[in-house]
C-alpha cells in the first residue's frame, strides 16, 4: 500500500496489457464480473501481482482469486472459456488459503495447448465489482514483464459496504451499462466537450469508458477523450461498470446532449474555442502572411521568445520518492492554477484556461502513463514528461486542427510541473522593452500570461492556430496576434522595427518611418476611441434627442455578472439560471440557489437583476432532470412547462429568489410562456410562498416573448405581467421554422427576418397597451446593427452580452428616435433579413463604423 491508501498491482504475466474490452467474451468485456486489463501473455507461468491470501483455486486450475491485505479481490483468469480443459495443460504452485509474497509463481499452463484448444489466450485481471476498489490508474497498450506496473487501485468510499465482500468471482456481477449514441458537439469531442463529460462523472464512482472509431477512452479523461478524435455525427458507445452505472451512463448521455457551448454568448469564453478565422492572403515583398488569431493592428521592435528547455535525468532515485515528488510538484502547479481559475483580476479566458489545464493536471491517463513509468525507474520528471508527450504525439496525429492546438496546452502543463519538480515558483517571465512585438515559434498559456500585458504590443508566432489557448488569451487581453507565420519569422533580428496588421493578417518587416509613423497615427486613433467608447459605457445610455434606453446585460455566472459591471451593464436583463448548476447531478438546493443569486445581486450592487426560472428541456438538458424522451424536443415540455411539470422544483427556486437582497431589484423572468394561463399558476405560486414567507412585496413578474403565441397574444399577456422580453433566439427558431441549433441553417436563421420583427412590434404593442416596459433579451439585442431597429419597434430594454454594451450604448446615442422609427417601419416593410441588414447598414454614421 502507498502512502495514499492506494494499492499497487504489478503485472503478473509477461506479454501485452490492453483493455478489458478487447476481451473476447461479454462478461469479461462489459466488466460484469469487475474492472481491470486482458493480458495477451507470452509465457506460461502466472505470478502474483500483490501480496495476499488466495481465496479461490478451482480444481481446474484455470483461474486464481487473490485477497490482498486491505480486503481487494483480484481476479486472474487464464485464457477465456478454459475451464473446459478441465485442468488439462494447468499446473498449480500454491494452493487454496495459502497466503502468497508478490512475484509468487501461482500457476504454470500450457500457452500452445491453450493457443490451440481454448478460445483465446487472453488473461483477464480484474478487480472484482464488489472489492471496494477502484483502478486509479492502469497500465494498458503496452509490453509488460512479470512485476511492471499494472494498476494503482484506491478504496472506493462510495461502495464500502458494512460486510466485507468474501465472495468469489462468479457471484460478484454487478449489472454493466451499455448506451449508444450519436454525437452532436458542433466539433466532436473537442476540448470543452471532453472536460464537460470527464466532469460530469466526477460525483460518480462507475468505471466509464467510451468507445468510437475502434478504440476505448476512459471517459474520466479528457487527454484520451480528445485522443479518439471523435467528430460530429459519429456513433460512440458508452460503457460503464461499477454500482452506479447506470447513473454514470445516463449523466453522460445527457452530457452528450448538453450543448458544449451555450448559445447566446459570442465574446464570452465559452465560444473562445471555435472561433476560427481565415488566413490572410499572400504576402507582398517584406510581409509575411499569418492567420489572424487575435484582430488589431499594432506595431514595435521585435522581440524573440524561446522556450526554456528543462533538462531531465532519465533515471529515479526510488519510486516512492519520485511519486511523492511528482505529487509535491503538481501539488505546487494545482495551487498556482486555482489561484487563477479564481482570481478576479484574471479575464474569463484566463480564468477558464487555468480551469481546463487543472483538469489536465489530473487527467488519470496521463498521471497513469507518469505512475507507470516511475514504477519502471524513471525520475518523476522523465516519467511526466513522456507521459505528457505521448498524449501530444496522440493529440498531433489527429486530422482535427482544434484538437492538434490542444498540444500547447499540454506541453504548457509539461513545463509547468518540471518546473516545480526543480523547485521554481513560477513559470519565469521574459523582460521585455516597451511595446514589443513578441516573435516565437509558439508560446504557450503560461508564458504569455508572465509576460507584462502592458509591454506586449502584438504577438507573432511562426507555429500556433487561432484557437490555441495562447490566441484566445492573447484576444482575452486585447493583444493583436497573428500565428503560423511560419519559420521566416524566426529569422528576424531582435529590434527589427515591424508592423503587425492582424486585420489584413500579415506582418510587415522594417517598412520605412512613412508607414510606420501612418501605423503609429492609426493605433493612437483607435486608442483615443477605445478610451471614449468605455467612458460613455458607463454613462446612462439615451438616444441623440434624450429618450432613455436601458442596456442591460444577459449573465450566466458571477464572472459575467463582474464583466457586465465592468462594460457598463445597467442591470441583468436576464439571469439563465440553468447555467449556475450545469454540472450538477443533483438539483441545487434552495440555499445553494440563494447563494449564488445573492452573489450576482451583491456584484449589481442596486442595479436590477431578472432571475429567470429554469429554462430547461429542447437544446438545454439538465444532467439532475432526467427527462423523458421526446420526438421533437425544441417543441417539447421546456421552460416554464417543465416547471409546472415539476412543481417542486419550481417552488424551491421561487423561495431562493425571494430570498435574494435587495428584494427591490429582483424581478422574476418565464421561459417559453405561450398563454396567459401559465402566469397565473406561477403568480399564485409565488403568492403562496410570499405568504409563508411573511413577506409583504412580491417581485415584478415578466414573460419572455419567445414564442409566436406569446408574440400575437401579447395584448392578453401583458395585462397579467408586469414586463416583457423579447427572447429573439427561440422567437426567430420558432418563426422560421429553423432549429435554431442546425448549422446547414445558421446563416439563414435571421432575427431581423421580417417576420420576426412584425412579431417584435406586435409584443412591444402589447406592452405599451398596458402601459408595461418592452425589451429585447435574445442575441439579437448584442448586435448595436439591430439596435436603432428595436428602439424604433418599441423597445425600451436591451439586454446583451456585456462585452457589446459600449458599443450598443454608443451605436443609441448616435441617433434619434424620429431616425429609429424611421429605420423601424422600413424595416417592417423589407423582403427578407438581408434587406433589414441593408437598410441597417446605410443608416450608420461614418464616424461609428470605424472598428475601436
Ligand atoms: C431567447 O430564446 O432569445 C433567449 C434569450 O433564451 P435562450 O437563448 O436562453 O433560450
Ligand atoms: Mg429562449
Amino acid at each position: 500500500m502507498s502512502a495514499r491508501g492506494a494499492l499497487t498491482l504489478v503485472a503478473p504475466l509477461a506479454g501485452w496489457s490492453g483493455p478489458l474490452a478487447e476481451a473476447p467474451d461479454e462478461v469479461f468485456a462489459n466488466r460484469m464480473l469487475g474492472d481491470g486489463v486482458a493480458i495477451d501473455p507470452t509465457a506460461g507461468t502466472l505470478f502474483a501481482p500483490c501480496d495476499g491470501e488466495v481465496l479461490v483455486l478451482p480444481a481446474t486450475r484455470h483461474a486464481v482469486t487473490l485477497r490482498a491485505a486491505a480486503g481487494c479481490e483480484i481476479l486472474l483468469h487464464i485464457g477465456i472459456d478454459t475451464v473446459a480443459l478441465a485442468g488439462e495443460g494447468f499446473e498449480a504452485h500454491t494452493r487454496q488459503g495459502a497466503q502468497v509474497r508478490t512475484g509468487d509463481a501461482l500457476v504454470s499452463f500450457d500457452l500452445d495447448l491453450l493457443a490451440r484448444r481454448a478460445k483465446s489466450v487472453l488473461t483477464p485481471v480484474i478487480v472484482t465489482a464488489d472489492s471496494q476498489f477502484r483502478i486509479l490508474t492502469q497500465s494498458v497498450r503496452r509490453a509488460v514483464a512479470v512485476g511492471d506496473f499494472l494498476m494503482e487501485l484506491e478504496p472506493h468510499a462510495a461502495t464500502r459496504s458494512s460486510t466485507p465482500a468474501a465472495s468469489t468471482a462468479a457471484s460478484t456481477a454487478a449489472a454493466p451499462a451499455v448506451r449508444r449514441l450519436t454525437v452532436r458537439f458542433e466539433h466532436g469531442i473537442h476540448a470543452r466537450p471532453a472536460a464537460l463529460l470527464a466532469a460530469a462523472l466526477k460525483p460518480l464512482a462507475a468505471d466509464v469508458r467510451i468507445v468510437a472509431r475502434g478504440r476505448e477512452a476512459n471517459a474520466r479523461s479528457t487527454v484520451a477523450l480528445m485522443g479518439l478524435g471523435v467528430q460530429r455525427g459519429d456513433e460512440i458507445e458508452i460503457r460503464a461498470a461499477g454500482p452506479d452505472a447506470a447513473n454514470a451512463v445516463s449523466a453522460l448521455a445527457a452530457a452528450f446532449a448538453a450543448p458544449a457551448a451555450p448559445a447566446d454568448t459570442p465574446g464570452t469564453a465559452r465560444k473562445v474555442s471555435v472561433r476560427v478565422m481565415p488566413p490572410a492572403p499572400a504576402a507582398a515583398p517584406g510581409e509575411l502572411a499569418g492567420v489572424i488569431a487575435s484582430a488589431g493592428l499594432a506595431l514595435g521592435p521585435a522581440v524573440q521568445l524561446r522556450r526554456p528547455e528543462i533538462e531531465v535525468a532519465e533515471a529515479g532515485i526510488g519510486v516512492a520518492e519520485e511519486d511523492a515528488a511528482l505529487d509535491r510538484a503538481r501539488a505546487a502547479v494545482r495551487a498556482r492554477l486555482e489561484r487563477r481559475a479564481n482570481a478576479e483580476a484574471e479575464t474569463q479566458p484566463a480564468r477558464e484556461i487555468a480551469a481546463a489545464h487543472l483538469e489536465l493536471l489530473d487527467d488519470p491517463e496521463l498521471v497513469s502513463a507518469a505512475r507507470g513509468a516511475i514504477a519502471l525507474g524513471k525520475s518523476a520528471a522523465f516519467a511526466w514528461r513522456a507521459a505528457v508527450r505521448t498524449g501530444a504525439a496522440t493529440l498531433q496525429s489527429l486530422e482535427d486542427p482544434r484538437l492538434r492546438e490542444r498540444v500547447d496546452d499540454l506541453l504548457d502543463l509539461e513545463t509547468q510541473v518540471l518546473a516545480a519538480l526543480q523547485g521554481a515558483t513560477a513559470v519565469p517571465g521574459t523582460a521585455l522593452p516597451e511595446k514589443a512585438i513578441v516573435v516565437a515559434r509558439e508560446l504557450l498559456p503560461s508564458q504569455l500570461v508572465a509576460l507584462d500585458g502592458a509591454r506586449v504590443a502584438g504577438v507573432a508566432l511562426a507555429a500556433g492556430g487561432p484557437t490555441s489557448h495562447a490566441s484566445i488569451l492573447a484576444a482575452a487581453m486585447g493583444i493583436p496576434a497573428l500565428v503560423a507565420l511560419g519559420p521566416a519569422v524566426l529569422a528576424v533580428a531582435d529590434g527589427t522595427p515591424l508592423v503587425l496588421d492582424a486585420g489584413r493578417g500579415v506582418l510587415e518587416i522594417d517598412p520605412g518611418e512613412a508607414r510606420l509613423a501612418a501605423v503609429r497615427a492609426t493605433v493612437s486613433a483607435r486608442a483615443a476611441r477605445r478610451a471614449s467608447l468605455e467612458a460613455a459605457a458607463q454613462r446612462e445610455c439615451r438616444t441623440a434627442d434624450g429618450t432613455r434606453i436601458e442596456v442591460f446585460a444577459n449573465i450566466g455566472s458571477v464572472s459575467e455578472a463582474q464583466a457586465a459591471v465592468r462594460n457598463g451593464a445597467e442591470g441583468c436583463g436576464l439571469l439563465r439560471t440553468e447555467f449556475l448548476f450545469l454540472e450538477r447531478q443533483a438539483p441545487p438546493t434552495e440555499s445553494e440557489q440563494a447563494a449564488e443569486y445573492q452573489k450576482i445581486a451583491n456584484v449589481l450592487g442596486t442595479r436590477p437583476l431578472t432571475i429567470r426560472t429554469l429554462d430547461a428541456g429542447g437544446d438545454k438538458p439538465i444532467p439532475y432532470l432526467p427527462l423523458p424522451a421526446e420526438d421533437n424536443p425544441a417543441l417539447g415540455l421546456r421552460g416554464v412547462r417543465t416547471s409546472l411539470a415539476y412543481p417542486q422544483l419550481l417552488r424551491t427556486q421561487l423561495r431562493a429568489v425571494l430570498a435574494v437582497r435587495p428584494s427591490a431589484s429582483c424581478r422574476v423572468l418565464l421561459p417559453m410562456i405561450s398563454d396567459v394561463d401559465e402566469i397565473h399558476a406561477v403568480r399564485a405560486l409565488l403568492e403562496q410562498l410570499s405568504e409563508e414567507l411573511g413577506l409583504r412585496e412580491l417581485p415584478s413578474v415578466g414573460v419572455m416573448v419567445e414564442t409566436p403565441a406569446s408574440a400575437v397574444l401579447a395584448d392578453r399577456i401583458a395585462a397579467v405581467a408586469d414586463f416583457l422580453s423579447i427572447g429573439t433566439n427561440d422567437l426567430t427558431q420558432y418563426t422560421l421554422a429553423m432549429d435554431r441549433g442546425n448549422p446547414q441553417l445558421a446563416a439563414r436563421l435571421d432575427a431581423l427576418h421580417p417576420a420576426v420583427l412584425r412579431l417584435i412590434a406586435r409584443a412591444a404593442e402589447g406592452a405599451r397597451a398596458h402601459r408595461r416596459h418592452a425589451a429585447v433579451c435574445g442575441s439579437l439585442a448584442s448586435e448595436p446593427l439591430a439596435a436603432p431597429v428595436l428602439v424604433g419597434l418599441g423597445v425600451h430594454e436591451l439586454s446583451a452580452v456585456p462585452a457589446m454594451i459600449p458599443l450598443l450604448k454608443e451605436r443609441i446615442g448616435s441617433v434619434s428616435l424620429a431616425e429609429c422609427r424611421a429605420l423601424a417601419q422600413q424595416a417592417l416593410q423589407a423582403d427578407s433579413a438581408a434587406d433589414v441588414r441593408a437598410l441597417a447598414t446605410a443608416a450608420v454614421p461614418r464616424a461609428a463604423a470605424v472598428s475601436p
